[in-house]
């Protein structure tokens, strides 16, 4: 995933690192802001939290920020990473940050990138110089090298730049307010920075902001297909963001009453409480306890502390912060039948805790609801689930999901169900279904599927011979 942020107008520094942490939840490996004064580019990155970034207490007319969430490169792990794995970049006369995954870096480049930020801003500085300066042709060029997602945003000369890939996988939005103009990946930013959002970038289109408060919008590509990544819906995006109109809260409430139904046509015992799993749930798990008329209970707390489990890299991580990431309210939990919503089961290992958990502090029995349908699949366009083998649901059926985490009910989101909440058709399914719409996506798949992926690299990066 990634969070990125640009701003074009007089605008504090510390203002902007406020503004990118309300994107540390897209990436919590590590962040960056970069400024352009006079065109002089500065840029300041931390390992972690954007809280980090230590910055001058001065504006500056261009800021660039990005929160990281390693799907290219390995997890940054010591302060001389920070230069090549961190976004934004510098290249050329092209500063660049970027939310999303070129599938096909290898394919295109004999260089090896620790984060393909840095291939995308060399591949754009080198394509403007290759089309006398016109980012428009450098764009329209880029999209037809470019496999996988992206959406960016930079600054060229004395203007700021933000463009979506024309499948429109990853969230971009904008919005102006007398001299400023903010993109970001989440219109939360925009609210904070009390900027009333425009729109979303459309996917395909080219914006060109200066320091006039003209804007410029450019169609590079019109793409029949738009494939707006729904797991942004269920998990990335924070519930109050709006994408493509859509407003993340009440995606996730349409979730939990179409769990609610399905709860329903099980003729299960009823559950004494419904108990959400912090934080993505929360709506889902409101929508099902007045589904059912059942009292909501916060049984399991979070360990403010920790990151999300999904985002680290090694199963040792995985396994010692899923035994500290929650904390339980004892007495509420002895003698009665819970109903646990959770927003995903990715390898099972949090589910299972959860569900042991539990038992041990004397529940009866306890259900567990899954508002997204089983991922079967890896994710090649910014989610860092490698290979499919780290999907439970890629070898498991929904019965051996249960027996695994020990569940008495497992209630898995159905497809059909989840596009209806989510109320547009245009989705990327592909970790669901398997059914990748882009070209080297697919070939990385049928290579995949005849290798096996017992390889220690991500699918994607591995060499594709032709
Ligand atoms: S494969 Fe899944 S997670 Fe990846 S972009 Fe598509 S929908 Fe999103």
């Amino acid at each position: 995933m990634c969070g990125v942020l640009g701003i074009l107008g007089e605008y504090s520094l510390r203002g902007a690192r406020d503004l990118l942490l309300l994107l540390a939840h897209r990436g919590q490996d590590a962040s960056g802001l970069l400024w352009v004064e006079d065109r002089q580019v500065t840029t300041s990155r931390s390992m972690g939290s954007p809280a980090r970034i230590i910055v001058p207490d001065k504006v500056s007319q261009f800021i660039l920020g990005s929160t990281r969430y390693p799907t290219t490169g390995r997890r940054v792990t010591s302060e001389e990473d920070l230069e090549t794995f961190v976004g934004p970049f510098h290249r050329g006369r092209v500063s660049l940050t970027h939310n999303g995954n070129v599938t096909n870096v290898k394919v295109l480049s004999s260089k090896r990138y620790d984060c393909d930020t840095e291939f995308l801003a060399e591949r754009l500085s080198n394509n403007i110089n290759s089309n006398d300066g016109s980012l428009q042709k450098a764009f329209k060029d880029l999209e037809s090298e470019i496999d996988g997602a992206f959406s960016v945003v930079g600054v060229l000369d004395d203007k700021l730049f933000a463009y979506r890939d024309s499948r429109g996988f990853k969230p971009l939005v904008f919005g102006r307010s007398g001299d400023t103009t903010i993109v970001a990946s989440e219109s939360t930013v925009l609210d904070m920075a009390g900027v009333p959002m425009e729109r979303d970038v459309y996917p395909g289109e080219l914006l060109i902001f200066d320091t006039g408060g003209v804007m410029e919008s450019y169609s590079i590509l019109q793409n029949a297909l738009h494939t707006h990544c729904f797991f942004e819906y269920v998990y990335f995006a924070h519930p109050a963001a709006t994408i493509e109109n859509q407003l993340v809260y009440d995606v996730r409430f349409r979730l939990g009453r179409a769990l609610g139904q399905t709860f329903i046509r099980m003729n299960l015992d009823p559950p004494d409480y419904i108990v959400p799993v912090p934080d993505t749930s929360r709506p889902a798990a409101q929508a099902m306890a007045e589904m059912l008329q059942v009292p909501i209970r916060e049984i399991i707390l979070k360990n403010r502390y920790l990151g999300r489990t999904f985002i680290l890299r090694s199963q040792e991580e995985r396994d010692s912060m899923a035994s500290n990431k929650y904390i339980y309210l004892d007495g509420k939990i002895k003698g009665k039948n819970i109903l646990v919503v959770d927003d995903s089961i990715v390898r099972g290992t949090t589910a299972r805790k959860i569900v042991a958990d539990l038992k041990k502090r004397g529940a009866e029995k306890v259900y567990f609801a899954v508002t997204c349908p089983p991922q079967t699949h890896a994710c090649y366009y910014g989610i860092d689930i490698a290979t499919d083998r780290e999907l439970i649901a890629s070898t498991s059926s929904i019965q051996e999901i249960a027996d695994f985490v020990q569940a008495d009910a497992l209630i898995y989101q159905e497809t059909s169900t989840l596009e209806n909440a989510i109320g547009i058709k245009d989705l990327c399914l592909a970790c669901l279904d398997g059914k990748y719409p882009t070209e080297h996506a697919r070939k990385i798949r049928d290579k995949v599927q005849e290798l096996g992926t017992t390889h220690n690299e991500r699918d994607y990066e591995r060499e594709l011979s032709e």
